[in-house]
């Protein structure tokens, strides 16, 4: 096939590049997907609602630990507008070092709400929706040489999510946020300085939840080992607006403008997954004080507690006045014997 061919193709189906249309509402939602995206009807699909009792402590799950993301301001990185999302670039020399292979970064991006819907985050904790979601999409570097070789492997990728929800504005944000002007519309792309990764992350890295899922858009190949942290960022509402209103999901010379916002996939099922997670005190207060009422498993386990100590405090009885009983007895035969032996010695010595 002839260059000159080829081009025509490339310029005529645009598709043949970017994959079919898809979007989060109308007639192209997430309902559509699996007509031209057969793995999102599939199994192992994300995100998931993380309810209580999907839940299971593992010991063995370290604290995360993230290399490089202190990015020197020397270096660039492309910021980016595709239509469903605002997306930085990652070099891949940041990593993840502490999962069985090295997952290397290649971008992060998000997920949220609108100005009038504060709920945007994808995964859910008993149902409560954060007001927005941060991926970083890491992949199996071990394996595969980049992102796009191992997007549809098993192990392919690792992305840690992050809940985002209204409060404290946090500066980090706002080295990504002030340049979001710049990628106003579809396929926008600027070069923007980068900074430490680090700081948009949680402070705390030891508490998560783990599970096998996929890709929360199309294609949704089931590749991802998703690491969600348990605590939220928080940005202020000012920053929030800053994400979720500045965008549009259509390209500058489209009329009328589709804003991008609601970029968010619904909970999936889990198809027979448990959830991993690395904390325990803070899951056994939950089973016990849910919502603050006590449940009938609450009851349950006060009342074996309650036998297993009056059970453990009537064996000590038992067993002390057995060694009590024991030397009393001792004492009694002792003072016979020793009377049998005085008689004997008298009936000696006469
Ligand atoms: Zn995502």
């Amino acid at each position: 096939m002839s260059l000159k061919i080829i081009l025509i193709i490339l310029i005529a189906c645009p598709l043949a590049l970017t994959g079919r249309k898809w979007t989060y509402n109308g007639l192209d939602g997430e309902h559509d997907w699996p007509t031209n995206y057969p793995f999102c009807g599939g199994a192992f699909q994300s995100p998931i609602d993380f309810q209580t009792h999907l839940l299971r402590y593992d010991p063995n799950l370290p604290p995360i630990q993230v290399q490089n993301y202190n990015l020197s301001t020397s270096e660039q990185l492309t910021l980016g507008n595709n239509g469903h999302s605002v997306q930085l670039s990652l070099p891949s020399h940041m990593y993840i070092s502490s999962l069985p292979h090295r997952y290397s970064a290649a971008q992060l991006h998000f997920h949220w709400g609108s100005s009038n819907l504060l709920t945007g985050s994808e995964h859910t904790v008993n149902g409560k929706q954060f007001a927005g979601e941060m991926h970083v999409v890491h992949f199996n570097s071990d394996k595969y040489p980049n992102v796009s070789m191992a997007v549809d492997k098993h192990d392919g990728l690792a992305v840690l999510g992050v809940f985002i929800e209204i409060g404290e504005a946090n500066p980090a944000f706002d080295k990504l946020f002030r340049f979001i002007s710049g990628v106003k519309y579809r396929d926008q792309k600027i070069q923007v300085p980068a900074f430490n990764i680090r700081a948009l992350l949680p402070d705390r890295l030891d508490q998560y939840y783990r599970y096998d899922g996929s890709l929360t858009t199309p294609p949704c190949y089931p590749s991802v080992l998703w690491t969600v942290f348990r605590k939220p960022v928080t940005i202020s509402r000012k920053q929030f607006l800053a994400l979720a209103t500045a965008l549009y999901a259509s390209f500058a010379q489209d009329s009328p403008s589709m804003p991008l916002h609601e970029n968010y996939r619904k909970s999936q099922l889990p198809d027979n997954r448990v959830v991993l997670v690395s904390f325990r005190e803070e899951l056994l207060h939950h089973n016990i004080c849910l919502s603050g009422d006590f449940t009938w498993m609450s009851w349950g386990i006060i009342a074996s507690i309650t036998a297993a100590s009056m059970l453990g405090l009537l064996m000590i009885i038992t067993l002390v006045w057995c060694i009590l009983r024991k030397r009393s007895y001792t004492e009694e035969q002792e003072e016979k014997n020793n009377g049998c032996k005085l008689s004997e010695k008298e009936e000696h010595i006469s």
